[in-house]
């Protein structure tokens, strides 16, 4: 049995049909930039996402930008990210000049921890980023309860979380501003690259649309020094199609999750994710830890089982962040986690029958192997 990472067969077929016939649609419209079709998703995509406004970006990286810039966030700030995050958090706080100061997540969450976040406040901190990583909430309430307390901007990095609830309320809907991505693999994908901004503020969102078109507001007249970060026309056609299935395709990776949990509940070395009571997660990434992590992988490997790290390489040890000036050791917590987490496959359209196989193949590394696990 082969099984990639990850497959868009299943999820493709259900669509196709429409996307197709509004593939014709939008080329008979003649109006290819910031059309209809945005317009109706950047609605739809709000509602979603029970928040007054969405704004279509270009991509998830420039989403984050772009909150970035509607909030005057430049040098001299610092801004609160997770040690443990994809890239793209991180860069887009260094794109404005801003300062990124890393926060420990929680080994057992995995996401930021809210009681490191006051220690790591200064008077130039201006905002947190939560990042909800491989589709689990942050700890929203003790977060935007923090911010308050300091006067800072809450901004969701809600790229791997779209449909999530903390406490039944919605991801990307408790920042001030938030940012999130449609790159394909993310649990709403469009077929290239594509991102949104998610706000309660008419005057945020009005802004964003602003800087998004070259900082103008009217055709010629430019207010803001802006970019061109607009979504792309036709990936916004693709996005309304595939919003109908998100709830459906979410409730599909949960499934996934219980059955990993079942399976591998009683496989020692191995953890399996621990999802807050008050959350509810997406399941964008399900992954495990191993200290025999890359035995493990090239275990897997060899059963034709695909499995990919996020992240092995935590932000403050990349060579971009050099001149950051860090060193191994000094976030022990998020380099614990790129040493050992696994990410396994789950998308819509896995069955249960893979799953099986998996585990079980994941079952017979640590059956071999056990006596590995004991040295350090
Ligand atoms: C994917 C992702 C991004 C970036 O989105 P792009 O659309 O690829 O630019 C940002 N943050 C997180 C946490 C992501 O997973």
């Amino acid at each position: 049995m082969k099984i990639p990472f990850y497959s868009f067969d299943h999820i493709n077929k259900q669509f196709r049909q429409q996307a197709i016939a509004n593939f014709i649609d939008f080329f008979d419209t003649n109006h290819y930039i910031l059309g209809k079709q945005t317009i109706d998703f950047e609605r739809k995509y709000a509602e979603f996402n029970k928040t007054k406004y969405a704004v279509g970006i270009s991509n998830g990286l420039d989403a984050l930008i772009t909150t970035l810039r509607v909030l005057n966030i430049s040098y001299g700030d610092e801004i609160i990210v997770p040690s443990n995050t994809f890239i793209a958090s991180v860069l887009a706080v260094t794109h404005v000049g801003a300062t990124p100061i890393f926060v420990e997540p929680s080994l057992k969450t995995y996401n930021i921890n809210p009681t490191y976040l006051e220690k790591a406040i200064t008077p130039n901190t201006k905002a947190i980023i939560p990042v909800h990583l491989y589709g689990q909430p942050c700890e929203m309430d003790q977060i935007t309860t923090i911010a308050r307390k300091y006067n800072l901007y809450v901004i969701e990095d809600n790229a791997q979380a779209q449909g999530a609830t903390w406490n039944q309320k919605q991801t990307g809907s408790f920042g001030i501003i938030n940012a999130t991505s449609f790159y394909p693999t993310k649990n709403l994908g469009a077929l290239g690259d594509a991102g949104a901004i998610t706000t309660d503020s008419f005057e945020l969102a009005q802004k964003a649309k602003i800087i998004r078109n070259y900082g103008s507001d009217k055709k010629y007249y430019n207010s803001h020094i802006g970019t061109n970060n607009r979504l792309d026309e036709f990936q916004a056609g693709i996005l309304s199609i595939k919003l109908n299935y998100l709830n459906n395709w979410n409730k599909k990776r949960q499934l996934i999750a219980q059955m990993y949990d079942t399976y591998l509940k009683d496989v020692n070395h191995v953890i399996t994710p621990y999802i807050h009571p008050s959350a509810q997660s997406v399941f964008h990434l399900y992954v495990i830890r191993s200290l025999q992590r890359n035995k493990l992988k090239e275990y897997l490997k060899v059963s034709s089982i695909d499995t990919l790290i996020h992240y092995p390489i935590p932000p403050h040890l990349q060579k971009c962040y050099q001149h950051l000036n860090y060193q191994t050791g000094d976030f022990p917590i998020a380099e614990e986690l790129s040493n050992t987490c696994l990410s396994l496959p789950i998308y819509p359209g896995l069955t249960e029958k893979q799953i099986i196989y998996i585990c079980d193949t994941i079952k017979s590394y640590v059956q071999k192997n056990s006596n590995l696990f004991f040295v350090s």
